[in-house]
């Protein structure tokens, strides 16, 4: 097989032969499910061969079926080299210094041709060559800790994140930005929220949802925004630094315990939940919508507390849950669990007395609501009432996965359930908060005329 034909093979590589066809043949395609245009990008050794994989002028990849294929035509050529130009960063001495920490995610990607996938690619140097506007910001300087996406983040990558956080601070940083896929960025932005205590400076976590390689990336304008953030905010917090509304405009500044991915694509994804965000951040201006934030400071102090108990589990209640499912997490060790339950926190009678049986083994149970938004209340019903006297203890408004990051750092650091509890309903850095204000909970319905007429104005 030749570089033409780059991973086609029987099917597939006949059908690009029989039209005349090649990778990166720009192609008109006439289907039995209507006509595509594209670029015919190659394919994977371990693919199959009942399709071919077309890049759209939008940026998407699309894979077609052989088998509804009536006709292509080569209308062009065009091989693609995505290699991003290396440069070096220029540096000025009145600018302040930003750290960049690479964790990996779609922000540190570019799409690979071979496999079609979308594979983690940090260097400096690359950065720069994309986003060259990040050298009127800031001196910025990187270092790859992980190449991972998200999904892959856990424990082991929290505590070496915090201590490289907490590394940079005693070296004088003046900001740090966190590029991180944006799956489980809120876990991880709760995770050092709790172990990076007391910054002087902002710490923020930057991701992309689209990739840089696409039109409609949001990478460089999340870097430019995040980048600004590290260097001028005031607010020396854990924050989550992202689009926020579907255009380009702004982007807020979430405070990382109250901030979660509400959308598998749109690339103003995260909200803060049940609070309003901190800031609005654009290429010029930091704008602060609330004054309740710890202020930047000069000295160079900041508390690590780097632990973690991974016997920890997060349980989403589902009516007709079985109680093997918290036998088994007893059986298994399990030290704490975060239910979230219904309303305003239920579980259904037959999980009772497991619950007994683990709050009697000493696990620690904490609940919080699967409706995000407001407080756990378990003196309301009968339910509630039932499970606290099995020992289950309501997290006020701590969301359910900083809830599951809270619950296993307190139990990283001491086993006396009194001193977990302590720790769990003491609000650390706005994990939980006195009311949750009436703007605090949006979610506008599509459809109803004054909802239209606002979207109008804000949709473009
Ligand atoms: N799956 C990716 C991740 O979370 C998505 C992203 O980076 O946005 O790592």
């Amino acid at each position: 097989m030749t570089d033409m034909f780059k991973g086609y093979k029987g099917k597939a590589l006949d059908a690009l032969k029989r039209f005349k066809m090649r990778v990166w043949s720009e192609a008109a395609i006439d289907t039995t499910r209507g006509e595509f245009k594209g670029i015919i990008l190659p394919r994977s050794e371990n693919d199959d061969d009942q399709h071919l994989v077309l890049k759209l002028a939008t940026g998407y990849n699309i894979g077609i079926a052989i088998d509804t294929i009536i006709d292509m035509k080569e209308y062009g050529y065009k091989e693609a080299n995505y290699k991003i130009p290396e440069k070096e960063f220029p540096t000025s001495p009145n600018k302040p210094g930003v750290k960049l920490l690479g964790t990996g995610g779609t922000i540190a990607s570019r799409l690979d041709y071979r496999t079609g996938a979308v594979i983690p690619a940090f260097s400096p140097g690359e950065l720069y060559g994309a986003v060259p506007e990040l050298a009127d910001i800031c001196n910025l300087t990187t270092e790859k800790l992980f190449a991972v996406f998200s999904e892959n983040m856990g424990p082991e990558q929290y505590i070496a994140l915090a201590k490289a956080i907490g590394k940079e601070i005693e070296k004088g940083i003046d900001g740090i930005v966190i590029g991180h896929g944006t799956d489980t960025m809120h876990h991880t932005a709760a995770a050092l929220s709790f172990m990076v205590q007391n910054s002087p400076v902002p710490i923020i976590m930057v991701g992309s949802q689209r990739s840089s390689d696409r039109p409609s990336s949001d990478a460089a304008l999340n870097l430019i925004h995040s980048t600004t953030a590290a260097s001028r905010a005031d607010i020396a917090e854990v924050m989550v630094c992202m689009f926020g509304p579907t255009s380009d405009e702004y982007a807020l500044l979430h405070r990382g315990t109250r901030v979660r991915k509400m959308h598998s694509s749109y690339r103003s994804t995260f909200r803060t939940i049940g609070d309003i965000p901190l800031a609005m951040v654009t290429r010029d201006k930091i704008t602060p919508l609330r004054q309740d934030y710890n202020r930047r400071r000069n000295d160079r102090k900041v508390n690590i507390h780097p632990h973690f108990e991974e016997r920890v589990a997060m349980l989403y209640y589902y009516p007709n849950m079985h109680p093997d499912m918290i036998d088994a997490l007893i059986d298994h060790g399990y030290k704490g669990i975060v239910i979230a339950g219904t309303g305003l926190g239920h579980v259904n009678k037959p999980l009772y007395p497991a619950i007994e049986r683990a709050t009697r083994a000493g696990v620690a149970i904490y609940m919080t609501v699967q409706t995000l938004w407001g407080f756990v209340h378990m003196f309301v019903y009968e339910t509630g009432r039932d499970m606290m006297k099995k020992g289950v203890i309501p997290a006020e408004n701590l969301l359910p996965e900083v809830a599951y990051i809270k619950l296993a750092w307190a139990l990283g650091q001491t086993k006396d359930l009194q001193k977990v509890k302590e720790i769990m309903l003491t609000p650390i850095c706005g994990d939980i908060t006195e009311g949750e204000p009436y703007n605090g909970y949006l979610i506008f319905q599509g459809g109803i005329p004054e909802v239209e007429e606002f979207i109008k104005k804000y949709h473009k």
